[in-house]
């Protein structure tokens, strides 16, 4: 459990997100005392240098830890999240394994998660046209992962997966306990060169995450699902048009 201001403020505080972000949405609600006491002792996340990066993560080092190798500048962002946790006890893992249907996966990176956090599970299937990806996924979670498929399409059509090419097709089941995607990120990203130019032709894999993920969500209907998607995903569309890709959501 976080604080009673949720995952909002602690984007807020960590990456600089601000809830609210497009045309029509109105102004942004002014942060909660504590927050801004909070965010008075960090620093600046808007332009962080090095050396401010290198004192966070500074911070985050064990009591015990003396010893005088550099800090780990990835690991800054450990102490926002206590701070925003304390006070809250963990929960007791659910005994019974939770189903995760996996998408555009990767390394399956939600699987280390739930295998860190203790909390058992299957995998119904994943979806990862890279075969060294693949034979990663296999190694670290051999059976637990049911399928194993090339793409998010191949998810929808019970095609035969990749761990049985022989199966006339491979089915899962309905409504897994969680469902995480991360379509395309190169049609938002903002190191993209023309990713605000105005009338550019759209990334052509613009459109996945508005086709191709509704498709899955609708065959599958999970019972929670979590997209991940870059930063520039909620920045302006183009040059001249200030919606954001997310602001298309349920259009
Ligand atoms: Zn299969």
């Amino acid at each position: 459990m976080l604080s009673d201001d949720g995952w909002e403020a602690v984007l807020q505080d960590v990456i600089g997100f601000q809830p609210g972000h497009g045309a029509g949405q109105g102004e942004e609600a002014p942060a909660p005392a504590a927050e801004e006491e909070l965010a008075a002792s960090q620093p600046s996340l808007s332009d962080p240098s090095l050396a401010e990066l290198s004192d966070m993560a500074e911070a985050c080092r064990s009591a015990t830890d003396d010893s005088d190798s550099l800090p780990d500048n990835s690991l800054w962002w450990v102490n926002l999240i206590k701070s925003h946790a304390s006070g809250h006890s963990r929960p007791q893992p659910c005994k019974v394994p939770r189903t995760v249907l996996s998408a555009c996966s990767g390394s399956a990176a939600e699987l280390m998660v739930l295998k860190a956090l203790g909390i058992p599970f299957v995998c119904w299937s994943t979806s990862e046209p890279c075969a060294e990806f693949r034979s990663f996924q296999a190694a670290n979670h051999g059976p637990a992962i049911h399928h194993m498929r090339k793409t998010m399409q191949d998810q929808v059509t019970d095609c035969p997966c990749t761990l049985h090419p022989e199966a006339s097709a491979c089915f899962v089941d309905h409504s897994p306990s969680l469902a995480v995607y991360g379509t395309p990120c190169k049609p938002y990203s903002v190191l993209r060169a023309k990713r605000f130019v105005n009338g550019s032709r759209k990334h052509v894999s613009y459109d996945v995450t508005f086709s191709d993920s509704f498709d899955w969500l609708q065959k599958h209907t999970p019972l929670v699902a979590i997209m991940e998607q870059v930063m520039g995903f909620v920045s302006p569309e183009s040059q001249s048009v200030e919606e954001s890709p997310m602001d298309r959501w349920g259009f």
